[in-house]
């Protein structure tokens, strides 16, 4: 028998599941597709993601920060951008001591959306064939060895960077492949973080530490693919002196010399938005949109901002009946669109313009850091709490 729902959303990452939860919440039937058995234990390295006040209020307004907080979160007050080498660095700090922003582990995030959609979440389930037939999609997945079949009006490929459906559906991507790889690794220094996470710019690649809620740092280190080879094989130690020596002075004057290291972890990096974020009974939202450089902590925020734009498009038309309407594809297009070019746009902005090498390029960097105009901090201040997409 064929069942029937308003939509099927694949993959059961924060991004889809925070869409399957908000059209839930609007009155809508979701149902969630994830391949992968639920598995919340944290990862070591711990995923660890830096999410804006924009993101928090959202989680909020999905009634389920409360528990993404219960276990802890790491609490930006303040952020340190610097070379890693000048003397020139900029200070972001809350206005009134509000929060630039929250350090979330992944699982606890999973744990709490995924608990809150209940029986709306199959997992693990495997995607058969799907197909569109004009007013409807039909589908089929498996799970504990059983064929089901579904019938739905939209489907929503939330199945990140390397996305099947986006593929089946024809929608290329454009982008570039930053031939850095992101060193992950949790790392305890004497003397804490205080509240601060630091962006570290080295012509190779930044190097960025966020506050966990146990007071370690979360290190995103972004490197060439042979230097990276080489440093997952030296030992704890020899990475310790390394990252140690890559820091800034200023910052190991603020951290403390770093006294413990977890397991190293590797993530590839590349810049890939989707030509088109939807087709007909079909639109893309998270990573399998758009995949930006970790360097701004952006990824996740915008993936949120598109499950809030797709919940909305379909509440606004939700005089058709019909979730998968042209009308509600159209507005998410085009509401994100300009949103998802923005923050890209920043994030690789802030890349070329840290990592062009030679002394000239370094003595305008160190010159506009230090006379860095109240406009820009500004933005570097609402990129990281989430208010940028709010300006025109
Ligand atoms: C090192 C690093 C640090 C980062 N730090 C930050 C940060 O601080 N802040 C921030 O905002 N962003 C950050 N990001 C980006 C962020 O992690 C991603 O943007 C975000 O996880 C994307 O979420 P998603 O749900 O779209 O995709 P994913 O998290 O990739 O989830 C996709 C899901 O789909 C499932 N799936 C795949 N194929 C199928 C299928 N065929 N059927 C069913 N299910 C399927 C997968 O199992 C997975 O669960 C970082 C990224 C990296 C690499």
């Amino acid at each position: 028998m064929t069942a029937r729902c308003d939509a099927v959303i694949v993959g059961g990452g924060a991004v889809g599941s925070a869409l399957a939860l908000d059209l839930l919440a609007r009155g809508l039937d979701p149902l969630l597709l994830e391949a992968r058995a639920p598995d919340y234990t944290p990862s070591t390295p711990e995923r660890e993601i830096a999410l804006s006040a924009g993101s928090v209020g959202y989680l909020q307004q999905l009634k389920v920060w409360p528990q993404v907080a219960q276990s802890g979160v790491g609490r930006i007050r303040h952020i340190r951008v610097m070379e890693a080498r000048g003397s020139a660095s900029v200070a972001l700090d809350g206005d009134h001591d509000d929060l630039l922003g929250c350090v979330v582990e992944m699982g606890q995030l999973l744990r709490a959306l995924h608990a809150a959609l209940g029986a709306r979440l199959i997992a693990p389930a495997t995607l058969g064939d799907w197909r569109c037939d004009g007013d409807a999609v039909r589908l089929s997945y498996r799970m504990e060895g059983k064929e089901e079949t579904v019938q739905t009006r939209l489907l929503v490929a939330a199945d990140g960077s390397d996305s099947q459906l986006r593929r089946k559906a024809g929608i290329a991507t454009w982008g570039w492949d930053h031939n850095r790889f992101g060193v992950v690794a949790s790392v305890t220094t004497e003397a804490g973080h205080r509240d601060t996470a630091y962006e570290c710019f080295r012509a190779q690649g930044p190097l960025a530490l966020l506050p966990m809620a146990d007071g370690r740092f979360s290190m995103v280190w972004a490197e060439a693919p042979r230097q990276v080879a080489e440093w997952m094989q030296c030992d704890a130690t020899a990475f310790t002196e390394k990252l140690s020596a890559a820091l800034n002075p200023a910052i190991r004057a603020q951290t403390g010399a770093i006294t413990a290291l977890s397991a190293r972890a590797l993530f590839p990096l590349e810049l890939a938005i989707a030509r088109s974020f939807h087709a007909p009974r079909f639109a893309l939202v998270g990573n399998a949109a758009h995949t930006i450089h970790p360097v701004a902590g952006q990824g996740m925020n915008l993936g949120l901002r598109d499950a809030q734009a797709l919940a909305q498009a379909v509440h606004d038309h939700r005089r058709f009946g019909d979730p998968g309407h042209p009308m509600v594809l159209a507005q998410y297009g085009d509401s994100r669109k300009g949103d998802v070019a923005m923050t890209a746009g920043f994030t690789e902005g802030l890349l070329t313009t840290f990592a062009a090498p030679g002394r000239l390029p370094r003595l305008a960097r160190q010159i506009g850091m230090r006379g860095m105009g109240r406009g820009l901090r500004r933005l570097l201040i609402d990129y990281a709490s989430g208010r940028a997409q709010a300006r025109p």
